[in-house]
């Protein structure tokens, strides 16, 4: 990396990063919606695809997860509107936050109780309906339900001759499904994929939480343990499913799927803005809070809202001062050519969701002209926030969802913040902005953990 001690020496922002402080970094980069599309390799019509392939699923998801009955078999969070954490945090931290807040549930998502429920099981629905094409299983137009329980899979041939659940299930046995995880995507991959009948295996980083394991091998999930972080978990994982041919990996740096899986959260929640009669435009601004890891998340969430509210939505992420992997690749600029290690980070943090040192370069690329900008957060607050919002709204979530809430309760006080409300004429609008805080992860944690979370106090 020829240039890389100069373009770290010039910048401001890493010297602040190596010290461990937050840090507010406004985009410089951020085009208009219509002109961040135009060299995007994916599109509107990519998320619909997804949408509609979880829609042919959702019969099948019914079917094994009956938690999902009330939506038919879609897996959808709560929209929920956060008043009294709202007044809090404007009293507690001098927020001075106008318009409404919202807390987008993603915690409380069925089957994984984290935002990876949207991706993790959109790709393993995806690969298994692959999988069912290329044997003649599965007709077009035919319902998903046949996948799984008492149909069984349609056999190949004229008469379609049925299988039973259990030969499906013998089926897909046959296949292994691979993925590198800090905990959250290895719970959703591995649950979703020993419940269609999978052989799994879940490579995780250090970082991985205890309970994380225990709830995975609970369902016959194969949990493979490494010393190092997420990429070498990541980078293990893959090399072992390479060598065999019947394992397919899923590879959170890289994977279009998962990414679009994460990016029909936007027509999802137009929806729920507009039962609630909630009107999203230029006079009526969207500000979106949304924690970081890869970025894969993140991104796909910020993708699909774009497609859906253009400039009228502006995403910010939010990292962990030891491990802000994708503000340091977008402010300088190297992408995924840089890790936080390079600057002397340890990545390491109690946010174990957020624990990654080099983010996605698929992602970067395609959010470089897309995203607000971003911000980092001290991990004692991950706590504050936790318990604020348990006190104010009776509401549980994992620490690395919090770290979310550092969104509203620095857009009005940070200068950089400032000044991005003001480029974008937007001072005068903030009385009629919305405000989410996308939270990430929370509802799986088990009741030892919550109060083992809830009496953590970490010195500032
Ligand atoms: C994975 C995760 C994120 C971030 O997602 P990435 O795709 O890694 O950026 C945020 N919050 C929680 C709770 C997570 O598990």
């Amino acid at each position: 990396m020829e240039n890389f001690e100069k373009l770290v020496s010039e910048q401001p922002l890493v010297k602040q990063m190596q010290r461990r402080e937050e840090v507010f970094w406004v985009n410089p980069q951020k085009t208009s919606f219509a002109e961040s599309m135009e060299d995007c390799e994916l599109n509107a019509g990519d998320v619909e695809d997804a949408q509609q392939r979880l829609l042919r699923f959702a019969p099948l998801i019914e079917k094994y997860f009956p938690e999902t009955k009330p939506l038919h078999g879609l897996i959808e969070s709560p929209l929920v509107e956060i008043n009294a954490m709202k007044d809090y945090l404007n009293e507690k931290y001098g927020a001075a936050l106008d318009g409404r807040l919202f807390l987008k549930e993603d915690s409380h998502l069925a089957i994984a109780g984290s935002v990876k429920a949207r991706g993790g099981i959109y790709e393993v629905l995806n690969y298994t309906e692959k999988l069912a094409r290329d044997h003649g299983f599965l007709g077009e137009g035919e319902s998903y339900e046949k996948l799984g329980g008492e149909h069984g899979f349609p056999g190949e041939g004229e008469n379609y001759e049925k299988l039973g659940e259990e030969e499906v299930r013998r089926f897909l046995n046959g296949y292994t499904i691979q993925v590198g995880s800090t905990g959250n995507l290895g719970l959703s991959i591995g649950i979703i994929s020993a419940v269609l009948g999978y052989k799994v295996i879940v490579h995780m980083s250090a970082d991985a939480k205890q309970w994380k394991k225990e709830l995975l091998r609970s369902h016959g999930v194969v949990v493979k343990e490494y010393e190092g972080d997420y990429g070498e978990a990541v980078k293990k994982g893959r090399e072992l499913s390479d060598a065999d041919p019947h394992s397919y990996f899923i590879d959170d740096e890289n994977s279009r799927t998962l990414f679009l899986g994460y990016a029909t959260a936007g027509e999802r929640i137009k929806k729920q803005f507009h039962d609630k009669g909630i009107v999203i435009d230029e006079e009526h601004p969207l500000f979106v809070y949304i924690p970081c890891g890869v970025g894969g998340a993140p991104g796909g969430i910020s993708f699909g809202l774009k497609q859906v509210f253009k400039d009228a939505v502006h995403c910010f992420f939010v990292e962990p001062v030891q491990a802000p992997c994708m503000l340091l690749g977008m402010a300088i600029g190297l992408n995924h050519e840089i890790s936080v290690q390079d600057i002397g980070l340890s990545g390491k943090t109690h946010a174990d969701g957020l624990a990654v040192g080099r983010p996605s370069g698929f992602v970067g690329t395609i959010m470089k002209k897309m995203f607000s900008g971003g911000m980092t957060v001290r991990d004692y607050k991950l706590y504050e926030y936790m318990r604020d919002l348990l006190a104010q709204e009776d509401i549980f979530l994992e620490p690395s969802a919090c770290a979310a809430f550092q969104g509203p309760v620095f857009l009005n006080r940070n200068p950089e913040l400032q000044e991005y409300i003001r480029k974008n004429g937007l001072e005068n609008k903030m009385q009629g902005a919305v405000h989410v805080v996308w939270a990430t992860g929370g509802s799986l944690v088990p009741e030892d953990i919550r109060e083992e979370y809830i009496h953590t106090k970490l010195p500032e």
